[in-house]
């Protein structure tokens, strides 16, 4: 079967690291393009702006859109227009209307488009979705935590309003929650720490329920140094505790690890979109996005220290 042609536009440390080796590997996708303003992929014609690079490769039937989350929306766009399939880096938008226009943009031009949330293809997820399924909660923790200037060196972005702060690792913990907890999720109390000189906070600190009332409790911290970071899920259960970590690629139940889990993030991920991509599919679930929208909506503000990297 040939293989889509796709292009990555935003040549940054994600795409890089992660989204050209992915594609390398995938039997259905050929990378044909990259649009990034100021980064050239060797081997492969790159150009400054998404326009551009349509002008001037034909034939481009995708794109991964691997750019700050602020221009997300303006770059989605201009492809669905045209009728082109669409992967969205995680956050999908900087609001959630941007990212529900972006749906109902991809269903009228015929045009499959992912929201993509690559913690959720960490091998651990879906065996603990799975063992999760049916049982009662009746508590979760959450720990989040890493060191901004060794994991985001550089990235003004994330300071910027629509950049998410401590929030951009830790969405990846909310797309876990939202996928493997069996009911609806709902935010109830948020505070928020906010360095003097940013717009966005560097720790948060979330209160959630279950539907049957369970607490969920988040911590977020951007700040954890001098160690690892911490990606870390405890759900407490009427059958014991299950336990994830490093980001979901490792699961125990009562402490015992639970062996040969298969898969990994950006290998699943690409499969999955292949397969939006055969069904000119909408796979676009705003959950994580929404309860961050509702932290910011009813969270306490604390300024604390300037952050200066
Ligand atoms: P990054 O290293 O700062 O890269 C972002 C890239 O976006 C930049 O290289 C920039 O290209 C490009 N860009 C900016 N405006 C653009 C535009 N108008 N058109 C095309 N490209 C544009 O950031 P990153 O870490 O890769 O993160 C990017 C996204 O991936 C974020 O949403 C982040 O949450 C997500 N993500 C990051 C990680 C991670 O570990 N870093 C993991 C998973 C997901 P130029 O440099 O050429 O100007």
């Amino acid at each position: 079967m040939a293989r889509t042609r796709i292009a990555i536009v935003g040549l940054g440390k994600i795409a890089r690291d992660q989204h050209i080796p992915a594609l390398a590997a995938s039997g259905a996708f050929e990378l044909v393009g990259v649009a990034s303003p100021h980064n050239k992929l060797d081997g492969v014609p790159s150009y400054g702006d998404i326009e551009t690079l349509l002008q001037a490769v034909p034939g481009i039937e995708a794109v991964s859109l691997c750019t700050t989350p602020q221009v997300r929306y303006a770059a989605a766009r201009f492809a669905l227009q045209r009728g082109m399939h669409v992967l969205l880096e995680k956050p999908p938008g900087v609001t959630v209307s941007e990212v529900l226009a972006l749906s109902a943009l991809a269903g009228k031009n015929n045009a499959a488009l992912f929201a993509s949330w690559h913690s959720r293809h960490a091998p651990g997820v879906e065996p603990a979705r799975a063992w999760l399924a049916g049982r009662k909660i009746q508590g979760v923790r959450v720990n989040w935590k890493e060191d901004v200037r060794v994991w985001h060196p550089g990235q003004k972005w994330i300071w910027q309003a629509g950049g998410l702060g401590v929030f951009d690792p830790g969405i990846n913990a909310l797309s876990i929650l939202t996928r493997i907890i069996p009911t609806a999720l709902v935010l109830k109390r948020a505070q928020l720490r906010h360095p003097r000189n940013c717009e966005t906070p560097i720790a948060a600190s979330l209160l959630l329920d279950d539907a049957n009332g369970a607490p969920v409790r988040v911590e977020l911290d951007f700040l954890h140094t001098g160690g690892p970071p911490q990606w870390d899920i405890d759900v407490d259960t009427d059958a014991g505790r299950l336990s994830l970590s490093k980001g979901g690629g490792e699961m125990r139940l009562d402490g015992k690890e639970v062996p040969a889990l298969h898969g990994g993030e950006y290998p699943g991920l690409y499969v999955h979109f292949a397969g939006l991509v055969r069904g000119r599919s909408i796979d676009v679930d705003v959950s994580p996005l929404q309860l961050v929208a509702d932290a910011f909506l009813c969270g306490q503000r604390e300024e604390v220290e300037p952050f200066v990297e």
